[in-house]
């Protein structure tokens, strides 16, 4: 931690939330990657046809945070750089429940118009070693296109602010470890 941080942080009575930090390069995304995720998409909308009563099988939407807690989420996700999507790699969680939601939401597409609104969101330049659609400004897919992983994970330290019954509290963002690590201004309600 550098030391005008830790000065800063002991100085004040706000609520640290400590996440972790990316430090994943952006590279050119390959073509090979777009072609592992038709792939992967195609297989998923094939399911999806022999789900019985998809409808039925679509979970409620996962809660979001909202107002003041949703600004230390958001704030949060940005200073870290998305260190939890390493794990999405070409599939970025997107299953047969995910294509029932958004095919459900979206009755005028058929499957391949479907498909293309995946394809055509895959960034040019993409964090190496991370999820596909991990581009420079974060996630490329709106929420409604996200998996529901996507859309309900959230790491501990995060997991663990939201889950508390401080909701008011000013907070301050720790991201990251040694030189590398960034804070957030002081966020308050
Ligand atoms: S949920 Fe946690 S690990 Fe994932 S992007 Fe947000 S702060 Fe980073
Ligand atoms: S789809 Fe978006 S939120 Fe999900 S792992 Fe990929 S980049 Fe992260």
């Amino acid at each position: 931690m550098r030391r005008h941080n830790v000065d800063a942080l002991a100085d004040d009575t706000s609520l640290p939330v400590i996440v972790p930090r990316s430090h994943k390069v952006l590279v050119p995304t390959s073509s090979e990657r777009a072609r592992r995720l038709r792939k992967h998409l195609i297989a998923a909308l094939r399911a999806l046809r022999t789900m019985k009563l998809p409808e039925r099988s679509d979970p409620p939407p996962p809660t979001e945070p909202v107002g003041f807690v949703a600004r230390v989420a958001q704030t949060a996700c940005t200073l870290c750089k998305g260190w939890c999507c390493k794990g999405g790699g070409d599939h970025a969680y997107l299953d047969e429940q995910t294509m029932a939601r958004v095919r459900r939401d979206r009755p005028e597409l058929d499957a391949r118009a479907v498909l293309m609104l995946y394809i055509d969101r895959v960034p040019r330049d993409g964090y190496e070693g991370s999820c596909l659609f991990h581009g420079s400004q974060g996630c490329t897919l709106t929420r409604s296109l996200r998996s529901d992983v996507c859309n309900s994970y959230f790491c501990a330290g995060l997991a663990s602010y939201l889950s508390g019954d401080d909701a008011t509290s000013p907070v301050v963002v720790i991201a990251g470890e040694g030189n590398a690590m960034r804070t957030s201004p002081i966020l308050a309600l």
